[in-house]
């Protein structure tokens, strides 16, 4: 059932429980769910067995449901001299047990620590050719390197990014409620980017972020939504909040703002 002319999507951690229940849960509430896998050395990990792939892949077919899937630290090179990083031995493995499930995207982070707040050509230079590198090593992993969407972090330029996704001819994850955070406006910087966009992450701020949207003024809400319906944007847009309440008042507040789009004749549907 399509709702939006995206695909609206949330986490796999709406109810309190493993991926399993919650992508039962969600079925048939959204278009897309958002695997966030993490593991732990000798600790806990969430990583689905074989077992849990193929329910995962059976549940997709049935409610025409896709999977984007987050991988769990931030890419980068061990260094100069090309050694695996524990960053890509973990998306290698990420990206193998999810194979099955075709994800639309899976969501990474640069590690940008070594270059915030440098001014140094030849520093940036250097994280540049690492960057791209790494991102040229997981390419090789997945069908196409347009299916890697390099997400923007909170108090980072996100133009950072800018130059290492055009040369490595990967996607962005464009997290709107990043720069809600940092107090920047979202649709200055998707209005050129929108194009290489294939996931939205959306969420409210209050006392922190990844809050339900109602926390998010009415008129910017709509002033993003119906920017990316007038984008003709047919990607993902993620409500990345974790449990049932903000889940059922964020999806409430973007139907309330798409049903005003659509009765005001603000949307172009040729
Ligand atoms: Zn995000």
């Amino acid at each position: 059932m399509k709702r939006f002319p995206f695909r609206i999507g949330t986490t796999s951690y709406i109810i309190p429980e493993d991926i399993l229940p919650n992508v039962v849960f969600l079925a048939d509430l959204v278009d897309d769910i958002e695997l966030v896998l993490f593991e732990v050395d000798n600790g806990p990990n969430n990583l689905p067995d074989k077992k849990v792939i193929a329910e995962l892949v059976k549940i997709a077919r049935q409610h025409q449901l896709s999977y984007t899937v987050h991988l769990p630290l931030d890419l980068r090179l061990a260094g100069e001299n090309n050694e695996q990083h524990v960053s890509l031995i973990k998306a290698n493995k990420v990206i193998g047990c999810t194979r099955e499930l075709n994800p639309h995207a899976y969501i990474l982070h640069l590690d940008g620590r070594d270059i915030l707040h440098q001014n140094d050509p030849v520093a940036l230079t250097q994280w540049n050719r690492q960057a791209l590198l790494a991102l040229q090593q997981v390419s090789q992993w997945v069908p196409n390197s347009r299916v890697l969407a390099v997400e923007n972090l909170e108090h980072y330029p996100a133009e950072l990014w800018d130059e290492v996704i055009k040369q490595a001819s990967v996607s962005r994850c464009v997290d709107i409620g990043h720069f809600w955070v940092d107090g920047l406006d979202p649709i200055a910087f998707l209005e050129d980017r929108i194009q290489e966009t294939r996931v939205i992450h959306i969420h409210g701020i209050a006392e922190r972020d990844h809050q339900s949207l109602a926390n998010t003024p009415a008129e910017e809400l709509e002033r993003v939504i119906e920017f990316i319906v007038g984008s003709n944007y047919r990607g993902v847009m993620t409500m990345e909040i974790f449990n049932e309440n903000d889940f059922f008042s964020s999806m409430e507040v973007i139907k309330k703002v798409w049903k005003k789009i659509v009765q005001e004749d603000r949307w172009d549907n040729s």
